[in-house]
């Protein structure tokens, strides 16, 4: 028989070691939201509160702590939706608003969580609110992409004004198989990621897979770099079999609070990349079948001194903030 999901949620904790608690707020309420600057222009991303992901496993993870425990009403996920777009600052930009990232801390797409009535009024009032938005990313676990939700998704985009682009975004985390899946825990195998890249090719979505640069322990500097560049070269092999476009978003590890991780970062047995490494392995994509955003946020959730930017490093944020938005190799020349 198939477990509960609060179930499914605490075996993951214990599976691999997560000693975090659960968020409980005003299930009315997103759990945070912010703008950044992306290749399509200006975006707005979205965290809704939801019922925690249901594998909660991945080494390292501790996004499933700002989510809650307790399954979380579909209507009080609409009313989420509402006030999103009744917050001053979004609400004076949404004519200016070019692309959306929606999650909610897991898998928009697993109706367990994120309710398919929830789902739909949050692509009705996009569709009603933005009209400039060209773009919109939904992130979940490659497992819940159902072809019927990829249907839908596909005829109310088609019903907009203006023409805007899907991209759906998965967690992939690491490429070396046995550290993704051994050591890391992800659940992700190679199969059921093409399966996914067929399943979207009919309707020309976009596919933005997460990475992370060093996620566990075992692995070194070097070993690091050598894992996001063949990364890179299977991304982009794939997105010309399949004809699906591929962005990499290249997330350099920090050492989240609450997770074996940061106990090796306290015991000095992991330290974060540096972002000179960083700049290196995204180098590597020059001339490459995909694009790259290189991702410079923590979201807070580091430990203390356990972030990957260090003090000297403002000026080369500022130079990957600008390659994020152009895509401009040059900007990496001297690290390639
Ligand atoms: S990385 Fe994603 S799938 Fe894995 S535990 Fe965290 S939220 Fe869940």
């Amino acid at each position: 028989m198939a477990l509960d999901p609060k179930d499914q949620i605490l075996a993951g904790s214990e599976r691999v070691d997560k000693t975090f608690s659960f968020n409980t707020q005003d299930p009315t309420q997103p759990a945070q939201w912010w703008f950044q600057n992306t290749e399509e222009g200006l975006g707005l991303f979205v965290v809704f509160y939801t019922l925690a992901c249901r594998w909660n496993r991945c080494l390292g993870c501790n996004l499933p702590s700002m989510s809650s425990l307790e399954k979380v009403h579909f209507k009080d996920i609409i009313e989420q939706v509402d006030a999103v777009f009744a917050i001053p600052e979004i609400r004076g930009k949404l004519g200016e608003i070019d692309k959306v990232i929606l999650s909610n801390n897991g898998s928009m797409l697993d109706e367990i969580t994120f309710p398919s009535t929830a789902l739909f009024h949050l692509m009705v009032q996009l569709n009603c609110l933005l009209p400039k938005m060209n773009s919109v990313c939904l992130e979940t676990r490659p497992e819940y992409v159902d072809w019927d939700e990829l249907a839908l998704l596909d005829r109310l985009l088609k019903e907009r004004e203006s023409d805007c682009h899907m991209e759906l975004a998965i967690g992939f985390e690491a490429f070396d198989e046995t550290i993704r899946n051994e050591v890391f825990v992800k659940g992700l195998s190679l199969p059921v990621f093409e399966k996914l890249l067929e399943r979207m090719r009919p309707y020309g979505y976009g596919l933005k897979c997460y990475f992370m640069q060093k996620p566990v322990p075992s692995m070194s500097e070097e070993e690091a770099i050598d894992d996001i560049k063949a990364a890179i070269d299977y991304l982009s092999s794939s997105s010309d079999k399949f004809g699906v476009p591929i962005n990499m978003h290249l997330n350099p590890t920090y050492a989240a609070k609450g997770t074996p991780l940061a106990s090796s970062f306290q015991k000095g047995e992991y330290t974060p990349p540096q972002l000179e490494s960083v700049a290196k392995a995204a180098a590597s994509a020059k001339g490459k079948g995909l694009s790259l955003f290189i991702g410079l946020f923590d979201e807070g959730l580091a430990v203390p001194g356990g972030s990957f930017i260090r003090p000297g490093d403002k000026a080369l944020v500022a130079r990957l903030d600008e390659f994020n938005k152009t895509q401009n190799f040059d900007l990496l020349e001297e690290y390639a």
